[in-house]
């Protein structure tokens, strides 16, 4: 038996209806309490009725009533209110600090054991999903509405990472967004160096050069450290000179140039095409977080992201090096990702700052509109009869396998929450 389990057993009320204490008094559970996850008692604010008396106070629950002294509790004032010990097995009789019996449930005998076995199951099979050969056993709407509570406390908890950053920037939004959309232009293996770019380099200083599109080209490659050669062409010594007088004028101090990578990346996902790209946005929309706030529809936001890289980089994937001639569009997967990582995450925090949640049901709506990933976890669920039909569903089901499945936290998960009821 495991205490985690009684925890379970107790907060879903999956006993008989007729209790008793060990002492044989009649137990009526009005509610079970909150469940505490911090220090002290296992559930606050439980109310019993004990024979003809009410009780309302905190519950500690074991495994073995014994373990009440190997932890410590008699000596504890935590647990001098404590109104009834929930156990598996009754080893022996416990007391409190002051002296008093604490009255007992005893567990055994009064819950299904096969509830038990089948979690036994989840936590040591080895399948993907530990619950996969049950989940047919779910109507996909109760699947639907945990996927729902799962997406939006996962955006919420992402939302408030990035509201530390949008108090760095004074709760300057336009800021936050630039820089949160420079870090995910990096498409994770250069999202460290593009962070870094944003960082030196403030939205406030491109914004004063936002008719030029070789200047902010100028003051993006050369703040990323990506001018510092002795080029042939003229375009990058055109750049590096411009870059060279706005340097000294904004005293900016350039990213270190090797730590872009370009190794085992396609040519068009090199990080000289990502930053003419992002340069190309810029240039394109000024107040782009205002713009993406006014803006229904997915169609709308597709045609923001829609930008090529400057016609320099329609035969070149880096300085001084000719190649095929080919536009450099942004892609469609690379704008769902950015709409995705970016525009719905600050959606998210707008939502939650200004606290107005018609933000969030935007972003929501986006997420609808956007295409599910395609990965080795939204793969696996197809595999076991789940297939995510938009961005919405697989983002949820990311944080379902990364946050409950691989964690085996099925007591905490609605899914397993049904499938073992089922049990009982
Ligand atoms: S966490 Fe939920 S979905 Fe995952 S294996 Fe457990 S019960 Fe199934």
């Amino acid at each position: 038996m495991r205490e985690d389990f009684l925890h379970f057993i107790w907060k879903f009320r999956l006993y008989t209806k007729e209790l008793y204490t060990t002492g044989g008094e009649e137990l009526i559970v009005i509610h079970p309490g909150q469940h505490n996850a911090d220090a002290g008692p296992d559930f606050t604010n439980a109310q019993i009725r004990l024979g003809k008396t009410r009780w309302a106070g905190n519950t500690e629950i074991h495994v073995k009533s014994s373990e009440w002294y190997v932890h410590g509790h008699h000596t504890d004032n935590a647990y001098s209110n404590i109104i009834l010990h929930v156990v598996y097995e009754h080893d022996r009789s416990v007391y409190d600090r002051n002296g008093r019996e604490v009255p007992t449930l005893e567990l055994k005998g009064k819950f299904s054991e096969s509830i038990f076995q089948k979690y036994f199951y989840y936590l040591n099979n080895k399948n993907w999903i530990p619950c996969e050969k049950d989940l047919h056993y779910l109507s996909i709407e109760k699947v639907n509405i945990w996927l729902n509570s799962l997406l939006i406390g996962r955006m919420e908890r992402k939302a408030a990472n990035l509201r530390s950053l949008l108090e760095h920037n004074k709760n300057n939004f336009e800021e936050t967004f630039y820089q949160v959309l420079a870090g995910n232009f990096g498409f994770k293996i250069n999202e460290q160096p593009f962070r870094m770019l944003a960082a030196v380099l403030p939205l406030q200083i491109l914004g004063r050069h936002k008719n030029s599109l070789m200047q902010i080209e100028a003051l993006l490659f050369g703040s990323a450290g990506l001018l510092n050669a002795d080029f042939q062409d003229e375009y990058p010594r055109a750049l590096k000179k411009e870059f060279e007088f706005l340097r000294n004028k904004y005293q900016l101090v350039p990213v270190q140039g090797h730590l872009w990578k370009f190794m085992r990346l396609r040519p068009p996902n090199f990080p000289t095409i990502r930053i003419a790209q992002f340069a190309a946005l810029v240039h394109k929309s000024q107040r782009l977080f205002m713009k993406i706030i006014e803006t229904d529809g997915i169609a709308g936001l597709i045609e923001l992201f829609d930008v090529e890289a400057s016609s320099y980089w329609d035969n070149h994937f880096v300085f001084d090096k000719p190649s095929e001639g080919s536009t450099k569009k942004l892609g469609k997967e690379a704008i769902q990702n950015l709409l995705l990582n970016t525009v719905v995450q600050m959606l998210f925090l707008y939502s939650l700052v200004k606290a107005d949640e018609r933000y969030q049901e935007k972003a929501v709506e986006f997420l609808m509109q956007i295409e599910p990933e395609i990965n080795s976890i939204i793969k696996g669920w197809k595999a076991v009869g789940i297939d995510a039909k938009n961005a919405f569903e697989s983002q949820a089901l990311i944080e379902l396998k990364n946050n409950y499945c691989n964690q085996k936290k099925c007591l905490s998960c609605s899914i397993g929450l049904d499938l073992l009821k089922m049990n009982s």
